[in-house]
């Protein structure tokens, strides 16, 4: 921290985290100045638009409202009046492709949820009542006790209060064995198991905390903001602006300045150096260490990154359709002919599946004003290894697997034939629109090794006034957690050493 409250702050880099901290800063008086290298704030969470459609690039699930909501009340602000909310019915739809594609509709309503469970295994609807009682429990501690503190030394993640709370949240124990303990069925634990990709790992590797998922996805529902994901930035970027941020869009940091120990700025792309009290690196760490910081400021070794668990990259495509698809609803998710042999392929023996497991977005069937009229807007995610290689070639073969998988798994016999807008973006695109380590589209993995003590700091311990915040650091990824990076990061820089969510900035 500064000895003395800063005034002025440089923010590099424009994601969730980023923008959120702006606003934060901003609105308590303190002069910010956000960097960001692309033409469009937003980091990870941007936008496309093509010929009258409006595609998310990235996010689509808005998940934990409560800690949006948070987030704004913070700022002084109504999320309501910046976004306008949508709970989806059905939460999502699941394809079995391993069932003669069985389709089944999840609602984030227990009553209607135990129907499913209760014929795909008998009895389990009770324990459902009583995993989730379990995952609310754990949310809740998790929220009060661990998401919003700073994890600076052993101590703060081994100590008597976390070590009793915290072996209620079955840190040593796998999610898969964790929920296997609960449910037979296999497609019952891939239910309860694939929200794992969220946090770019596997159920096999993931500690069993991260059940809390099930609560936040079966209990709290599963969102969406009226205009797209995008529409989140937007109002993230006003709330910044409107106490005196500016943000510098094209504008590339290629170095921070350091002068007897402390940041005192940073120099851009074009050889200009700006000045400021703190600076804020929302860039991907392992970025900021090894190309920002001069060479004896670097806190890691090439060993470190090399050895890191990275989340998987995508094969993404934006697909832009002339008519609309009654078969899909909002999220759909298509699971693999073999699920375990689908993990391997993302963390142990990558290679390109043919058959793979994804996802497919179709805002526009909430949505209308993310497409012309009578069009669909898609989004298709298939996670893949960050250690795969393609040419343009290859990109193009498969894209054209995926768009006949697609329409096999979802009977569209049309698909190809249909589509007026395509655009492919995978592990090359993230590395050269984020800086992002191997490609990663989430970046580092949330494996034990990989979280809280173990995941990097949100300062820099040897270098005063410099920070980091967004998905990174602690707590991880997801929009909602990098607006808990933002708070975490803003109670470090006031000097607030609270463990809880503030109640005021
Ligand atoms: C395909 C995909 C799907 C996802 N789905 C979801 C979802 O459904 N729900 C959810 O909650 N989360 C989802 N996520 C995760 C979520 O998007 C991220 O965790 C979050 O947006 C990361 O925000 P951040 O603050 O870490 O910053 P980032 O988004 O990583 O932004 C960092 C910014 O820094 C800029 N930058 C880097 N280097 C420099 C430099 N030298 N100079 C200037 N600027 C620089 C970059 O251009 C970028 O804009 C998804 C992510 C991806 C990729």
């Amino acid at each position: 921290m500064t000895q003395s409250p800063p005034q002025t702050a440089i923010i590099i880099g424009s994601g969730i985290g980023g923008l959120g901290l702006a606003g934060m800063l901003a609105k308590k008086g303190i002069a910010v100045t956000v960097l960001e290298k692309n033409p469009l704030p937003g980091g990870r969470a941007n936008l496309i638009t093509k010929d009258g459609f409006r595609f998310d690039k990235g996010p689509s699930w808005y998940l934990m409202p409560d800690v949006f909501e948070h987030w704004y009340n913070l700022v002084g602000e109504d999320v309501n009046k910046h976004l306008d909310l949508r709970r989806l019915d059905p939460s999502y739809r699941i394809i079995f492709r391993d069932q003669n594609n069985r389709a089944v509709d999840l609602h984030s309503d227990v009553s209607r949820d135990n129907v499913l469970f209760e014929e795909l295994e008998p009895g389990s609807s009770k324990k459902l009542t009583k995993y989730l009682a379990s995952s609310g429990y754990q949310y809740e501690i998790a929220k009060e006790s661990f998401m919003y503190r700073q994890f600076d030394k052993p101590s703060d993640l081994f100590n008597w209060y976390t070590l009793i709370e915290g072996s209620k949240l079955h840190v040593f124990e796998s999610m898969h064995k964790y929920v296997s303990r609960y449910f037979k069925n296999p497609m019952l634990q891939q239910i309860l198991e694939y929200q794992m990709v969220f946090l770019g790992t596997s159920p096999y590797e993931t500690p069993a905390l991260y059940n809390l998922l099930s609560f936040i996805d079966f209990e709290m529902g599963v969102w969406y903001p009226m205009g797209g994901i995008y529409t989140i930035i937007e109002s993230l970027v006003r709330i910044a602006e409107k106490h005196g941020t500016v943000i510098r869009t094209n504008t590339e940091v290629q170095s921070i300045l350091i002068t007897d120990g402390k940041a005192t700025g940073v120099r851009l792309a074009d050889g200009t150096e700006l000045h400021a009290d703190i600076v804020v690196s929302n860039a991907d760490v392992h970025h900021t260490d090894t190309k920002l910081l001069p060479t004896e400021y670097r806190q890691k070794s090439d060993a470190y990154w090399e050895s890191r668990v990275l989340a998987p990259s995508g094969f993404i495509l934006y697909l832009g359709v002339k008519g609309k698809l009654p078969q899909l609803t909002h999220h759909n998710l298509v699971f693999p002919d073999q699920w375990k042999e689908g993990f391997d392929a993302l963390f142990h023996d990558p290679k390109w599946i043919d058959r793979p497991s994804y996802y497919l977005c179709a805002p526009s069937t909430t949505d209308p004003s993310v497409a012309p009229a009578d069009h669909e807007n898609l989004f298709l995610l298939v996670p893949i290894s960050t250690k795969l290689e393609y040419d343009d070639t290859f990109l193009e073969e498969y894209k054209q697997k995926m768009i006949a998988l697609i329409a096999k798994d979802f009977e569209i016999p049309d698909l190809a034939e249909r589509i007026v807008v395509e655009q492919t973006y995978s592990i090359k695109d993230f590395k050269r629109d984020y800086h992002s380590l191997g490609g990663s589209g989430l970046g580092l993995a949330h494996t034990l090794m990989q979280t809280a003590i173990f995941r990097p700091n949100n300062f820099h311990p040897k270098v005063r006034d410099l920070y980091y915040v967004g998905a990174g650091t602690n707590p991880g990824i997801g929009m909602p957690i990098c607006l808990i990076s933002a708070e975490t990061v803003y109670k470090r820089i006031i000097g607030n050493k609270s463990r809880q969510p503030l109640t005021s900035l």
